[in-house]
């Protein structure tokens, strides 16, 4: 097993401060992955560094290096890779977590590419309170692209999570790999149908993978998404919208007397925080904020 814990977890497991809070620890099964996802550093073909995932740098830590982590943190993420031995490997990690929580108060979210419903029954009964399941990439063409298997496949993989495990499934959705606002507005829809929560992130482009050359969205785009996610999600309101001939997001509007403010912050399960996962530590404005101080900054 090659495990790996998030700069920020691994000083915060350390004893060592760090600048912001972070309530969630983020750890990493590591290892050659099976697939090709054209977007990431972990892919089968992809030349990045694998101490890299997205712009997050993770160090190496062992089983033991866990044992004050339900003192440290609210939640554990597991982001998996999947290698071979992948599923053993996170039933191995939470079993583990799970001895360790003695409180039983540590919430466990596992993120990985899930091949099938078994997979979902057996994690969801594992010990894990909640499941990211990634769309990621919104647009079926590209879908199929980028991720090689079709949209409608991870959506039946999602709608039999959220019914058979209401509240607990999340899904990854990235801004910026060519999909158009309506696509983006349409999976919104859905997931909020499914009661599925979703993590807004903007693509990344990360030297060593297939999409390397490709540029993150305008800022400008990014919020007018992370706002259309919050006022459907996270507020009673229905916004109004509208879009161009290209599906681009022309009309949104909301109650002016809504505080958005909350919209700029990290989203997806309780207490992810998920700091500097696409964005450079140097940006005074950031695409996902990780403190409410962060925005206030802005
Ligand atoms: S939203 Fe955060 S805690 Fe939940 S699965 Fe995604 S990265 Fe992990």
């Amino acid at each position: 097993m090659v495990l790996r814990a998030s700069y920020w977890t691994w000083k915060l497991l350390n004893g060592e401060s760090i600048p912001d809070e972070m309530p969630t620890a983020y750890l990493m099964l590591d290892g050659e992955c099976m697939y090709n996802c054209a977007y990431c550093t972990h892919a089968r073909d992809s030349e990045s560094d694998n101490s890299y995932l997205s712009r997050v740098v993770w160090k190496l830590i062992e089983l033991k290096d866990l044992n004050s982590i339900s003192l440290k943190f609210k939640r554990v993420c597991i982001q998996t890779v999947n290698y071979k031995g992948y599923f053993e490997d996170i039933l191995n990690v939470v079993e583990r977590l799970r001895v360790l929580d003695t409180n039983n108060k540590l919430l466990i979210s596992v993120s990985t590419r899930m091949k099938n419903e078994k997979e979902i029954d057996i994690l969801m009964n594992s010990g894990v309170n909640d499941l990211g399941i990634a769309i990621d990439v919104v647009s079926e063409n590209l879908h199929r692209l980028y991720r090689s298997w079709p949209l409608e496949y991870t959506l039946s993989l999602i709608r039999y999570g959220a019914e058979k495990y209401p509240g607990r499934i999340t899904t990854h959705v990235i801004v910026g790999l060519g999909e158009t606002d309506r696509e983006l507005y349409e999976i919104f829809k859905l997931m909020k149908t499914y009661n599925v929560k979703v993590a807004l992130f903007a693509f990344t482009p990360v030297r060593g993978t297939r999409l390397a050359h490709l540029t993150p969205p305008s800022l400008e785009r990014y919020r007018k998404i992370q706002i259309l996610r919050f006022l459907m999600f996270e507020t009673n309101e229905s916004p109004e919208v509208d879009f161009d001939e290209y599906g681009n997001l022309k009309i949104l509007k909301y109650d002016s007397s809504i505080d958005i403010s909350k919209a700029f912050l990290t989203s997806g399960c309780t207490h992810c925080t998920r700091p500097y996962y696409n964005d450079s530590p140097r940006n005074k404005v950031l695409y996902n904020y990780h403190t409410t101080m962060e925005t206030q900054k802005k």
